[in-house]
């Protein structure tokens, strides 16, 4: 069980990037959906025990991740969002350097290890080969057998799929989704489409501040009979905007299908009721919840824990 307090982190300028952030967490995958700036990575680095915030505290199994993190670092396996590698260095060679530097042991040897933790990864066929000449997904894949190396109970990736293609994309979520059999993992990430194909639970961060915490069911329920699409002209779609709740403007063939939410049932005319997407879902709460976080609503930033997203046990 991993439990985060009242947790705020105001960095030098300064810069308040978390305003009391409220989390408890038991095994699975856990999504941390944000835009950039929102807090995501200043979250995940506290979470790792690598920075100190400025108050608050986090506890893995009631073990204090910021007063201890020595102690607790052995259970943690983390991703950063910039990893680096050293590209002469073949991937076994730079997996070996990784293990030593984060002092893991193993009872066969390190050796071992490695090649067991590259097997996990599926990285075996280009061990030998070097890191340079790594595809995206190859390198994201290496960063994940140094995460996981020792079996930690936390596993913290910091948008780990950005910049990956489709196909690259897809192989590191059957990854991912193995690795939260059996431990907490937690993923950032600014990528609608991560959540829904991994997340049982998420929370959507925004200025530092959790505003809701909900299933993707459960915020595409919420939802649901409000969404409506249909297609405008381009030069009509700018005054669409200003006067209503554009979830999603995609061009088709020179003219753009546009989604809208519309919660009081009144669609734009010619629209028909379109079945809530999770982005639909993710655009409103960032529109409306975040609306009220900017007037200062919620001083203490408490988590919605989805009763905005709908009920949810
Ligand atoms: P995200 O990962 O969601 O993009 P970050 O946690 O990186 O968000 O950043 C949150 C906010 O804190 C941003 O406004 C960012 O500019 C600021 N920030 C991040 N790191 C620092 C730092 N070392 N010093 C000052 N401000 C920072
Ligand atoms: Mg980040």
């Amino acid at each position: 069980m991993l439990s985060v307090r009242d947790l705020v982190k105001v960095y030098p300028g300064p810069v308040t990037a978390l305003q009391g952030v409220q989390l408890d967490l038991s095994p699975g995958m856990f999504g941390l959906l944000g835009p950039n700036g929102a807090g995501k990575s200043t979250f995940m680095r506290i979470l790792a025990g690598l920075l100190e915030p400025t108050s608050g505290s986090v506890t893995l199994d009631g073990a204090d991740i910021i007063a201890h993190p020595e102690m607790v670092r052995a259970k943690l396996g983390y991703l950063p969002q910039e990893f680096g590698f050293y590209p002469h260095l073949t991937g076994e060679q730079m997996l070996l350097h990784l293990l030593r530097l984060k002092g893991v042991t193993a009872q066969g040897g390190i050796d071992s290890l490695a090649r067991e933790l590259l097997d996990r990864v599926n990285l075996s066929f280009a061990a030998k080969r070097r890191v340079k000449g790594y595809s995206g997904g190859m390198r994201q894949r290496l960063g994940i057998a140094q995460a996981i190396a020792g079996d930690p109970r936390l596993v913290i990736v910091d948008e780990p799929t950005a910049g990956l293609d489709p196909e690259e994309r897809l192989r590191f979520y059957h990854l991912l989704a193995e690795l939260a059999e059996n431990r907490i993992v937690v993923l950032s990430t600014h990528i609608v489409e991560d959540v829904a194909v991994l997340c049982p639970q998420f929370a959507v961060i925004r200025s530092g501040r959790l505003i809701a915490r909900t299933t993707p069911r459960a915020a595409r329920e919420a939802i649901a009979g409000a969404i409506f699409e249909g297609t405008v002209q381009p030069a009509d779609l700018p005054e669409l905007r200003r006067v209503r709740h554009v979830t999603q403007a995609i061009l088709v063939e020179g003219r753009h299908r546009v989604r809208v939410y519309a919660p009081a049932g009144d669609p734009p005319a010619g629209f028909e009721p379109a079945t809530p997407t999770l982005e639909d879902a993710y655009l409103v709460l960032m529109r409306t919840e975040g609306l009220e976080a900017g007037n200062g609503a919620r001083s203490t930033g408490v988590p919605l824990a989805g009763d905005r997203a709908g009920a949810h046990s």
